[in-house]
């Protein structure tokens, strides 16, 4: 198949010409049409599969959908384990929303940088937020930024978030984002100890293990 068939908008398709991509991969035929379809999603989902570009596409398909005037509200959340892969998929956002007439607003929030300049990008008004555990919490913690419009949660890299001993952190944050939400999660292995995040962050979730 091709991603014309999806029939997402038209500056996300020229996007995707641009960038040279023409067919979805296995995971992105199978999980861009679930998450559009608003199920939850728990997919295993190694790097390079093509699992970014999965989550990316309909989350900017709705956000096409469903823009609206005023300063931006923080509509999604994608917690990473690490700094690069959390610019990866703010690189991701950007360069996919590339033609759109009114542009998300894209932040990154990432320990070593400034933090003041992550608190100032976050306040002027965000519509994505890209983030690793330890920053946000910070940032939450300073009581500096509002999560309550949010409508996705996507934790990248689950497996990997757990094994760098950031579980604590996960919690504390998944108590401050509403319940009604929808969430897509992503690791490339599922021990135990995933499939208990998973069980406690997604609701009847279905599943992509290719
Ligand atoms: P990821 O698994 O999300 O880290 O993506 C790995 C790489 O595959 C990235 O450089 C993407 O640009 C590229 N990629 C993503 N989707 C496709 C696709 N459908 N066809 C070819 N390359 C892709």
């Amino acid at each position: 198949m091709t991603f014309y068939e999806f029939g997402l908008k038209e500056p996300i398709n020229k996007a995707l010409t641009e960038l040279g991509l023409e067919k979805p991969t296995q995971i992105q035929e199978k999980v861009i049409p679930l998450v559009l379809e608003k199920f939850d999603v728990m997919a295993k989902a190694q790097t390079g599969s093509g699992k970014t570009a999965s989550f990316v596409l309909p989350i900017l398909e709705n956000f096409m959908n469903n823009s609206y005037e005023g300063k931006a509200k923080i509509r999604t959340l994608v917690l990473a384990p690490t700094r690069e892969l959390a610019l990866q998929v703010s690189n991701s956002f950007q360069s996919l929303s590339k033609y759109f007439h009114k542009k998300p607003k894209i932040t990154t929030i990432i320990g070593g940088e400034d933090i003041s300049q992550q608190l100032l990008d976050v306040q002027k008004g965000s519509d994505i937020v890209v983030a690793t555990a330890g920053r946000l919490l910070d940032i939450i913690s300073k009581k500096q930024i509002n999560l309550s419009n949010l409508e996705y949660f996507v934790l990248d890299e689950a497996d990997k978030l757990l094994d760098l001993g950031f579980q604590e952190e996960l919690d504390l944050i998944l108590e401050q984002i509403p319940k009604k939400r929808q969430n897509l999660l992503f690791s490339a292995t599922y021990p135990q100890k995933v499939l208990e995040i998973a069980s406690k962050i997604t609701k009847e979730a279905k599943e992509v293990f290719l």
